[in-house]
């Protein structure tokens, strides 16, 4: 469903994605893993068009996304929930989600996927009308996964959905990302929290200094040597 080959990406002289080529199949939770300035943002960034490779190419379904601009790809069925989750402040929860499906004219349809993202994340319900930006850390995570799933995306790109987040709530977003991927949508989720990632991916690639330097099933990295002391303290 989604293959990145060679893709090199630059800040000016700064090489932070240096060659690096993996694939997402249909159907599967896929996981990113590194520490901090690994590039993981970056390759996500290049995914959704808002950063431009130097080279390299992106495939969604056998079209290069590097040729398609950003506000086209959310309707070819990609939605990336950013980092630091970055809800709009000012607007309510509700107001959050349409703007979600700004892509789409299904009124209809828009309307029942807001129900089903209330389904998934009852709190949201619970504060339709509250400001985005008075939501709580978790609410706002609960609040741009919402708005991403408004997009009906195929794929959904995740970045670090942990971040700031208490362990028990870590614990039911992670299982929110499992629900959400049963339900249908392939997942790509980039993480620094390797145990929780690897724990519910199908595949993983570890990324380091802009290079892929492993790559197996979730279980496999999990229990390699080289991943534990690495990411999992030991
Ligand atoms: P983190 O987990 O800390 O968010 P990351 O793996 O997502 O890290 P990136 O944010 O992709 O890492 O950064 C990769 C490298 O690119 C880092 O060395 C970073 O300093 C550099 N970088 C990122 N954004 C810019 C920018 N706008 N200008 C210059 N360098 C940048």
């Amino acid at each position: 469903m989604l293959k990145v080959e060679n893709l090199v990406v630059r800040y000016g002289m700064i090489e932070a994605i240096k060659g690096i080529s993996f694939e997402v199949h249909d159907g599967e939770i896929v996981t990113l893993i590194g520490a901090n300035g690994a590039g993981k943002t970056t390759t996500m960034h290049a995914i959704s068009g808002l950063l431009k490779p130097v080279s390299g190419n992106i495939y969604l379904n056998d079209v290069d996304l590097t040729k398609v601009p950003p506000h086209k790809i959310v309707s070819m069925g990609l939605a990336q929930v950013p980092e630091g989750r970055r809800v709009f402040a000012q607007q309510t929860v509700e107001e959050n989600l349409i703007l979600g499906a700004y892509s789409r004219t299904d009124a209809a349809g828009i309307a029942q996927d807001m129900e089903h993202v209330f389904e998934l994340f009852p709190r949201l319900k619970e504060r339709r009308t509250q400001l985005g930006g008075t939501l709580s850390g978790g609410e706002q995570q609960m609040l741009a996964m919402g708005r991403a799933l408004m997009a009906k995306p195929k794929i959904m790109l995740m970045d670090e959905p942990s971040m700031g987040l208490s362990p028990l709530l870590v614990k039911e977003i992670f299982h929110i990302i499992q629900d959400i991927n049963a339900q249908g949508t392939t997942v790509l989720l980039v993480e620094q929290n390797a145990k929780m990632a690897l724990a519910i991916a199908n595949r993983a690639y570890v990324l380091e200094t802009g290079k892929i330097t492993l790559e197996g099933t979730g279980r496999e990295l999990a229990s390699s040597e080289q991943v534990k002391k690495a990411y999992l303290g030991g």
